[in-house]
């Protein structure tokens, strides 16, 4: 078989929720579990997080998922409903719902439910994505008060700028300012907020990358945070080649051995989800030690330098990423963040879950 491997570690992301659970004691916990978990598997993290108080999700298909599975936390919608037919549906399932539009508004007031659903009104705080205006919002939420469909109703926004110098003050003051006279639990932090501004933390807190190990915040590594890794991408060597000074590797030729240089040929590539984008000298790390990726990835395989790791032959252990080289850290060297990494895990790439 070949090799690849994606390895959950549940015990991770309990600890990782603990961590939540100690920065924001006051606050009950969201986990985001979107996007397949973050491209490990919804039901594995599910249950690497079912201490977690409520768990949302983007697609109903995912809440659904997670009931059949006879997870019976809150599950949060976070966009809402995309179309009116999936409102009895949601209630059906006890789903809450974000409501950051007036036709989300007009839908919940226009349909017949079985049972009321909680929802969560959703300020636009400067990020201008979704949400309501300021000005407009308290008068939705009154809105909702009087629909008969909302059960509990939750006040909250999600920042732009958490994750840098800017922080989430400018919001904030928007926020409070405008939800001064409403009386209703609040959910303001993504795990940027959550690490970063005990002030924000609120009643409910929203982590999502943070429980899976990776760090919200450019240049700060989550193991500064106390966070352990969930995912260990792992592969093996499958060829070796000798290469004289002035030989090259692999497409395009972008690495030139200036001296005799040891190559190993890893089975992972950009069609498991490794970004083509790393550049030679990417962090890699063979029998556990940290070398360089040399070469353009490609479809199915990558390069990387063992001139100085003598055991390393066809057959030696390689972490693509995991304890040994972090995620951000491959992430940093291609350009992008280690959400990005995560979630492209292909649908290739066997994944095993161990405690
Ligand atoms: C994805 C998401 C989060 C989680 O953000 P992280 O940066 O991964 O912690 C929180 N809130 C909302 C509304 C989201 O869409």
């Amino acid at each position: 078989m070949r090799p690849i491997q994606a390895t959950i570690h549940l015990a991770a992301l309990r600890h990782n929720l603990d961590v939540v659970q100690m920065s924001a004691p006051q606050s009950k916990v969201i986990a985001v579990v979107k996007a397949n978990g973050y491209g490990h598997g919804l039901l594995n993290v599910a249950q690497g997080l079912k201490a977690a108080d409520m768990f949302a999700v983007l697609r109903i298909e995912e809440a659904t998922t997670l009931r059949d599975a006879s997870y019976q936390h809150p599950i949060l919608l976070l966009e809402g409903v995309f179309d009116a037919y999936e409102l009895p549906l949601a209630a059906q399932h006890q789903l809450s719902l974000v409501i950051h539009c007036v036709q989300q508004v007009e839908m919940l007031e226009q349909v017949t439910l079985a049972r009321k659903v909680q929802v969560f009104v959703k300020m636009n705080t400067g990020m201008n994505r979704l949400g309501f205006k300021p000005e407009l919002y308290p008068d939705i939420v009154k809105r909702l008060e009087r629909c008969e469909n909302v059960a509990q109703l939750c006040l909250m926004t999600h920042f732009a700028t958490a994750d840098d110098a800017r922080g989430v003050g400018q919001a904030q003051a928007i926020f409070n300012a405008s939800v001064s006279g409403l009386q209703h639990p609040i959910s303001l932090a993504n795990s940027a907020a959550i690490l970063r501004y005990p002030e924000a933390h609120a009643d409910y807190v929203r982590p999502g990358i943070m429980l899976y190990g990776a760090s919200p915040v450019a240049g700060v590594s989550a193991q500064s945070y106390g966070l352990q890794p969930v995912m260990r991408l792992g592969s093996k060597i499958i060829a070796t080649q000798n290469l004289q000074a002035g030989e090259s590797v692999g497409y395009g030729a972008i690495f030139t051995a200036e001296k005799p240089t040891r190559i190993g040929v890893v089975a992972c590539g950009y069609a498991d989800g490794y970004p083509r984008h790393a550049p030679n000298g990417t962090p890699i790390a063979v029998l556990g030690k940290r070398t360089r990726t040399v070469g353009r990835v490609s479809m199915d395989m990558l390069f990387v330098d063992i001139s100085e790791i003598a055991e390393a032959d066809i057959g030696a252990e390689v972490e693509l990423w995991g304890n040994t080289v972090s995620v951000d850290e491959v992430a940093q060297a291609s350009g992008t963040i280690g959400y990005e990494l995560l979630c492209a895990i292909s649908s290739r790439v066997p994944m095993k879950v161990v405690e």
